[in-house]
């Protein structure tokens, strides 16, 4: 069980859990968002395209998006598994995403669908704090590196994310309960529910119980 979705709204915890489940099950991790992150910090042709719908908190158009990731699926390291985070995003990216499948003759084990209640999530993106280099996720309150400002692993100064501001984000949430949250039925048969709203350690304690060894 080692092909996966990580699903759940903006802030649940989808990028910190996927950073403890790909260092234990030693799969890689892709996320589109952080794709999109790294391709507009390259100022990549992808990157200016997507860049005014990431900000405004609006989906990037499927064209974009599914060519990704289906360039990254195809690469050698995906071969014995993969923790996909942050797409499919919708229905539609979801029948994309199995016809991708069945050129690609993969399948998926297992979506976790981590929930957390959506008055908490504003406080939980509003405090978010990235690592540009490294991509490790902080908080301001829940999840502090060691020196404030600064990234443990690498050293390099924190930034807040361009869309992590109130207006975004409830665009965000409401992209999520309208576009995204329909998967959860769309993928019934496989989706394990996780409550996001514990601590970091015993989430992922029962996220290992759910995906085995
Ligand atoms: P997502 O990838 O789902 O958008 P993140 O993993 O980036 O979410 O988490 C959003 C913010 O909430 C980050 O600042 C992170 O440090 C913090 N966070 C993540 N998990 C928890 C948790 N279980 N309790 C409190 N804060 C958390
Ligand atoms: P979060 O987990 O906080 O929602 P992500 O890093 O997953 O944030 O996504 C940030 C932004 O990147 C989204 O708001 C959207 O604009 C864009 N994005 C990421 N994944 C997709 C996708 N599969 N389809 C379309 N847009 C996407
Ligand atoms: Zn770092």
């Amino acid at each position: 069980m080692k092909k996966m979705l990580i699903m759940g709204p903006p802030g649940a915890g989808k990028g910190t859990q996927a950073e403890s489940i790909i260092k234990y099950y030693n799969i890689p991790h892709i996320s589109t968002g952080d794709m999109f992150r790294a391709a507009i910090s390259n100022k990549t042709e992808i990157g200016m395209l997507a860049k005014k719908y990431i900000d405004a908190g609006n989906l990037v158009p499927d064209e974009v998006t599914v060519g990704i990731v289906k360039e990254r699926l195809s690469k050698p390291d995906c071969k014995n598994g993969f923790l996909l985070d942050g797409f499919p995003r919708d229905i539609h990216q979801a029948e994309m995403f199995s016809d991708m499948l069945k050129e690609l003759g993969i399948s998926i084990d297992l979506v976790l669908n981590i929930h957390v209640d959506h008055e908490k999530l504003v406080n939980r993106i509003i405090g978010r704090r990235i690592c540009p280099k490294c991509g490790r996720t902080y908080h301001i309150t829940y999840n502090k590196p060691l020196k404030e400002g600064i990234c443990d692993d690498c050293g390099t100064s924190l930034i807040q994310r361009k869309d992590d501001n109130v207006d975004t984000v409830k665009n965000r949430l409401e992209v999520y309960s309208h576009q995204t949250e329909p998967l959860i039925n769309y993928y019934k048969d496989l989706v394990v529910n996780i409550d996001g709203d514990r601590d970091v350690d015993v989430i992922f304690e029962d996220i290992k119980k759910v995906i085995g060894e």
